[in-house]
């Protein structure tokens, strides 16, 4: 018994210290993805429930690494959080989606009418200049800002309280729209939620997961959604993979959803060619 506790001990060890390694590697390797042109973003539809009618899209990176294929965000975005590298990785994004909207945006009149949603890191956003970034990359693409609609989590609002607002309210008042992204996991109050400057607030897909199901996930989606409407904030259904769960959320009164229903996120390539469906 004692021999295998030592051998388990030593296993874990050992993956602990290939873990380590392993993440290592991906940090070296993070630092030269940018110049080496890796990265890439894909395209999620957000459909208009009430109009039935494409809104817009948001943009995911994607790290396309010529040894492993495509890394998702979930596994480089934590690291390049902790590592600082979000920042310039955060920048690229901003000017890869404005490019793209401004892009969709020349194909015709119909068009100029889609926005942009685009992630916002905590520590992207609290660096200085970032106002200054959005600023040249709105002036650079000329979109209009309106159809630039920022993501943001929770936890910026939580942690940064005071310089998160303030920075938040510069920021629209450039009539840039902000939106709040996975509305429900954080430890936000509802008592603050009204004091945010937003414009959109997106229910965690964890929630839209449950709500077939007869339980009371549905009481809490159905109260994010009245909050919502009452506080005149558009709402967003997140993770929507199943027609009765869009039933749902249309007799709800939710503004918009976004899931595998309708689209999972693509390529440039294949966007332009559901928005030339869409909007012939
Ligand atoms: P998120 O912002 O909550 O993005 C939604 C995630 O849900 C995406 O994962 C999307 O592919 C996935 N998804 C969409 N519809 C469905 C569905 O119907 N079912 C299921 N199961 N999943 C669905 P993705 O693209 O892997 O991104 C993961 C996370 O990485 C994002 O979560 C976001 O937090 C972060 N991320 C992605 N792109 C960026 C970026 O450009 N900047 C920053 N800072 N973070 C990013
Ligand atoms: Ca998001
Ligand atoms: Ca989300
Ligand atoms: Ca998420």
């Amino acid at each position: 018994a004692k021999n295998t506790g030592k051998s388990c001990f030593r296993h874990y060890e050992s993956s602990m210290h290939e873990q380590a390694l392993e993440r290592i590697k991906v940090e070296n390797e993070l630092r030269f993805a940018l110049e080496r042109n890796e990265f890439c973003l894909y395209f999620q539809p957000i459909i208009s429930i009430e109009k039935n009618q494409l809104s817009g899209f948001e943009a995911l990176i994607r790290w396309c690494h010529p040894k492993y294929g495509v890394i998702s965000p979930e596994k480089f975005i934590p690291i390049a959080e902790e590592t600082g590298l979000i920042v310039p990785i955060g920048t690229w994004v901003l000017e890869k989606a404005c490019q793209q909207l401004s892009q969709w945006h020349g194909m015709g009149e119909a068009e100029k009418s889609l926005c942009m949603n685009i992630n916002v890191s905590v520590n992207q956003f609290l660096q200085p200049s970032f106002v200054q970034i959005i600023d040249k990359m709105i002036a650079k693409y000329g979109v209009p800002p309106r159809c630039i609609r920022l993501e943001i989590t929770e936890s910026l609002l939580m942690k940064h309280s005071r310089e998160a607002v303030e920075k938040l309210n510069l920021i629209k008042n450039k009539g840039v729209q902000i939106a709040i992204d996975d509305f429900g996991t954080g430890y936000s109050s509802l008592a603050y939620v009204h004091e945010f400057p937003m414009d959109q607030l997106k229910i965690d897909s964890s929630f839209i997961g449950k709500i077939n199901e007869r339980s009371q996930t549905l009481e809490v989606v159905k109260s994010i959604i009245m909050m919502s409407i009452s506080l005149g904030v558009e709402v967003v259904a997140e993770g929507v993979e199943k027609d009765e769960q869009l039933d749902i959320l249309e007799q709800l009164g939710c503004h918009k959803a976004q899931g595998y229903l309708f689209a999972r996120p693509v390529p440039e390539k294949m966007a332009t060619e559901y928005l030339n469906k869409l909007i012939p």
